[in-house]
């Protein structure tokens, strides 16, 4: 693709990748056959190829830039695109550098921005949101429905496992059961638990059986202290200096542990997952960060890559359940993880059903369920039907949008699959 950025923007770092993905598109359109938006309207600017386009004129020249800000807000960023072209164009990271140009050259309306912002301040402040919950479910039929799901799903917190008496003490930090220990033998191995934002507060349960799932394995899960929202909720809102000022927080309070030789950073969530392993990137320009990201990126994992690691044949369930399972577009289309979890699942002994159209989107994709309600829930009325086809027991999912949103509205359980092992516990 012919490309003329401004000089002026193509001296910055995200001038300069922008122009570098937009030439790599050879609009050959094959991405508008897998992306969800283009399915549902059949309009070319809602499909990955027109979205380009219109980036490209904004970049350019600043040309629609409400047109462009339409498009690209109906896109979910499942990546989906990705997955199809065959000329790797990042769609997502120039998706990215899109929003953010809008965002601070072309502000919305006070109202939207007032929204966004909101958004970003609650979901990302698990404290904030769990001291809100209960003045949001007696507000209820106030509130918009697709909150529904969300206020009705929100659970109390089990109790973390003890602490094995191997792990005890690690430099920094209590140990995972919230004390502080003076003397220890071994470390045994240890990994860094993300226990995510709007997650902790609402399914707080889910960090708790992957401590669980963890010690089962031998493994003990920590929780450093001031360890918080890993960033990706600001990055989609259009909001990247926050969510880099999110990132290095984390990065501070996992550093102790990670020089203490912590193997790995977990998440159970796919879509934090994604977003660590993207903290290289992220912070590449950031002297002062810059190595300790990259370190940070190269040792996160998903819960999914930890068990697919691990002899799992001894978390097998009593009874074995049939399951539809929805791989997440960050899980599919961002790590590119999902045969490895269908595999991992089967060694689990789950029995896993066809699904079709596996590829496309559930309609949760973070603040999107929330912003674009229509599209939303035309997405999961097809997923649900493509789900429950073939009369699963029940649906398994690895993220904690998808399975508040499919919740919502499915008439058979939705899980995430680690808490059909931690029944068996
Ligand atoms: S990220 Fe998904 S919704 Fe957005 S253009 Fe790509 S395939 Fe379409
Ligand atoms: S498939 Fe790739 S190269 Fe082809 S139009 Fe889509 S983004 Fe461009």
């Amino acid at each position: 693709m012919l490309v003329r950025l401004p000089e002026s923007l193509r001296r910055t770092p995200q001038g300069h990748e922008a122009e570098a993905i937009l030439r790599s598109c050879v609009h050959c359109g094959f991405c508008n056959a897998t992306c969800p938006t283009y399915q549902l309207l059949g309009d070319e600017l809602d499909g990955p190829r027109g979205r380009i386009y219109l980036i490209k004129n904004l970049l350019e020249d600043e040309t629609g830039p409400e047109a462009t800000r339409r498009h690209l807000d109906r896109c979910l960023t499942c990546l989906s695109c990705e997955t199809t072209c065959p000329s790797g164009v990042r769609y997502g990271q120039l998706l990215e550098i899109a929003r953010e140009h809008l965002e601070s050259r072309h502000p919305r309306p006070w109202r939207e921005r007032l929204l966004r912002r909101g958004l970003r301040l609650l979901l990302t402040r698990p404290r904030l949101l769990r001291r809100l919950l209960p003045l949001g479910r007696a507000a209820g039929p106030l509130l918009p429905k697709s909150l529904h799901p969300y206020l009705r799903a929100a659970r109390p917190a089990p109790p973390w496992p003890r602490t094995p008496h191997h792990s005890l003490h690690t430099p920094g930090a209590a140990g995972n059961d919230g004390a502080k220990h003076p003397k220890a033998a071994s470390p045994g191995r240890r990994m860094i638990l993300l226990e995510g934002c709007a997650q902790a507060a609402l399914r707080p349960d889910l960090n708790v059986h992957t401590a669980r799932l963890l010690q089962r394995l031998e493994i003990t899960a920590l929780r450093p202290p001031r360890g918080g929202c890993c960033g990706a909720l600001s990055l989609h809102l259009g909001a990247r200096t926050e969510a880099r000022h999110l990132a290095r927080a984390n990065i501070d309070a996992w550093w102790p542990q990670v020089e203490a030789g912590a193997e790995a950073i977990v998440s159970h969530a796919s879509a934090c997952s994604l977003m660590l392993k993207d903290y290289g990137r992220l912070l590449a320009d950031d002297g002062a960060y810059r190595d300790k990201a990259a370190r940070i990126a190269a040792l996160s994992r998903d819960l999914t890559e930890v068990l697919a690691a691990e002899e799992v044949a001894a978390l097998r369930p009593r009874h074995v359940k049939t399951i539809a399972f929805h791989a997440p577009c960050t899980l599919q289309h961002g790590l590119g993880l999902a045969a490895q979890a269908e595999d991992m699942l089967r060694r689990c002994g789950f029995r896993l059903l066809p699904v079709a159209d596996a590829h496309l989107c559930c309609g949760a994709a973070g603040t999107y369920s929330l912003l674009q309600p229509d599209l939303s829930h035309r997405l999961r009325e097809r997923k649900l039907a493509a789900l429950t086809r073939e009369r699963p027991d029940c649906i398994a999912t690895a993220n904690i949008g998808c399975l508040l949103h499919l919740q919502g509205a499915a008439v058979i359980p939705v899980r995430h699959w680690l808490e059909l092992l931690a029944e068996e516990d």
